[in-house]
């Protein structure tokens, strides 16, 4: 294969010297009674730069949302609001405590929950809303935090695509009664896979220690578990890549925006795209370079994609109405979605993932672009 066609991965991780020699570190000597060391730096660090009280290392970030709901004591009966455009991890724990998840619509320029569209959501037997800084993107926090406060639900802020991103002057992870991270390989820190739940809230903080822990309250007597709970830990060796990778937060941000910046600039002359907003008073940190093509040129992403991965460019669909896939097919929630919510099936279909990985390159950017106009243009005369 010639070096031009080389494989561009759509998102992957940047890793240093700094954190192979804390993961070495770990795997030698995070045993005995040293075993938590570094679980505890990295939550301490991670509670410190989100402004929270208390912070859970976790195996994943979906586990940090069903411990959340557990932990709010949502079950069967309750209603959960979750965006239309998410990745299915926002809304699986919602069945894992058997309740109910409700598909709201999303806002046309960041792509987040609508508050008007949260607020009309909401029924009687509402709890909560599980909120997702999309692509790295923030929503209007302060009109979603004013529609839960009136009509007294909790919200959930799902920040695993969203770590350095800003609101006005609260970072991303300082919304809502819990806030999760993912560390996933994809994101933008990793810990390979992981996770971490935030909140200020000590109660909350407490049941989720006992439950993440088979049900047993730190320090409690061994083997005689209060209640069946769940095994949710993370590893030393994952939370001494977190604790490199969280030293290098502001460098890998500068990185994302930085690779952002190269789409923006080569594509500002082209017509028929958008791509990820910023609103003012938010910082993208731009997790997924995401291309919106303009409705008028009628090429959708499942005819783009396969188009550019025979060129060896990795992209990815924009997600999917969740009230669209086979998983939610015959689900309460996904009757008359469309029609509830006609911005995530709008956008949807003609949005696409860019190659984003700290691997990018001013070149790459370019190949990349170059690939993407001339498919999108042979595909609308083809129409
Ligand atoms: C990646 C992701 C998750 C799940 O993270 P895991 O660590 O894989 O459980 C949840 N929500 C969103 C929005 C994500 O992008």
């Amino acid at each position: 294969m010639s070096n031009s066609l080389k494989h561009i991965p759509v998102a992957g991780p940047s890793i240093t010297q700094k954190e192979i020699d804390y993961v070495t570190e770990a795997a030698a000597t995070a045993w005995f009674d040293k075993a938590n060391v570094f679980q505890q730096r990295f939550e301490a660090a991670m509670a410190a730069r989100h402004r929270r009280a208390f912070a859970t290392a976790l195996p994943s970030c979906t586990a940090g949302l069903h411990l959340a709901l557990e932990a709010l004591g949502i079950g069967p009966g309750d209603e959960v609001i979750v965006p239309e455009l998410t990745w299915i991890a926002s809304s699986a724990p919602v069945a894992y405590v058997g309740a109910t998840p409700v598909f709201a619509d999303v806002d046309r320029d960041s792509w987040c929950l609508d508050a008007a569209a949260l607020e009309r959501a909401i029924t009687p037997r509402t709890k909560a809303a599980i909120v997702v800084d999309l692509y790295g993107n923030m929503p209007d926090w302060a009109a979603l935090e004013s529609v839960a406060l009136k009509h007294n639900i909790a919200l959930i802020e799902d920040s695993a695509e969203a770590i350095g991103s800003m609101f006005r002057d609260r970072p991303a992870g300082a919304f809502g009664a819990a806030s999760v991270f993912s560390f996933h390989g994809s994101k933008t820190l990793t810990t390979g896979e992981g996770g971490m739940l935030l909140t200020d809230d000590e109660a909350l903080y407490r049941r989720c220690l006992m439950m993440r822990d088979h049900g047993r309250a730190p320090g409690d007597i061994m083997f005689f578990n209060d209640e069946v709970g769940f095994k949710y830990r993370m590893s030393a060796m994952q939370a001494a890549l977190g604790v490199a990778q969280l030293e290098r937060l502001d460098e890998l941000v500068t990185r994302k925006r930085t690779i952002f910046g190269w789409y923006r600039d080569r594509l500002s002359d082209e017509e028929g795209f958008s791509l990820n907003q910023e609103a003012s008073g938010v910082r993208n940190t731009y997790w997924m370079v995401t291309a919106l093509i303009d409705a008028a040129f009628n090429v959708s992403k499942e005819a783009l994609i396969p188009r550019l991965t025979a060129q060896g460019i990795g992209v990815r669909p924009f997600f999917y109405p969740l009230s669209a896939i086979p998983a939610y097919r015959g689900h309460p929630s996904s009757a008359g979605a469309r029609e509830r919510n006609p911005v995530a099936y709008d956008i949807s279909w003609r949005g696409i993932n860019l190659p984003s990985a700290y691997t990018m390159t001013p070149e790459l950017v370019d190949r990349v672009c170059t690939a993407l106009i001339a498919e999108i243009h042979a595909l609308r005369t083809a129409a």
